[in-house]
């Protein structure tokens, strides 16, 4: 392989790679609101959608995207959580471990 190709090829390869680490994130799994996971912290998609009487101190202003542990900008439809690890959260969701960002 002469030096020309040897650099097309490891140029290619990069590209490649940058395309599949794309595919992959977009492809991050999202959070299903009957996840064992998500319903031992009452998650919802949807903030407006909480059980009132079972968290009576929850706030429709709070949500995921205004929550400390959201990794997502605001504007994100979809973020991570630590809680759900690999899973995204929706920016609207809202759980019981919510902490409002400073
Ligand atoms: Fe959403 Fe915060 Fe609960 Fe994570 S901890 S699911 S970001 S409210």
């Amino acid at each position: 392989m002469s030096n020309t190709n040897r650099r097309v090829f490891i140029m290619q390869l990069a590209a490649g790679s940058s395309v599949l680490a794309a595919t992959a994130a977009s492809a991050q799994a999202k959070i299903e609101e009957n996840d064992a996971q998500a319903t031992a912290v009452g998650y919802k998609h949807d903030t407006t959608k909480v059980d009132a009487k079972k968290f009576p101190k929850h706030d429709k202003a709070q949500k995921c995207n205004n929550c400390q542990l959201y990794q997502g900008k605001a504007t994100d439809a979809w973020g991570g959580c630590p809680l759900f690890g690999a899973k995204q959260v929706a920016g609207n969701g809202w759980c019981s471990a919510y902490a409002k960002k400073a």
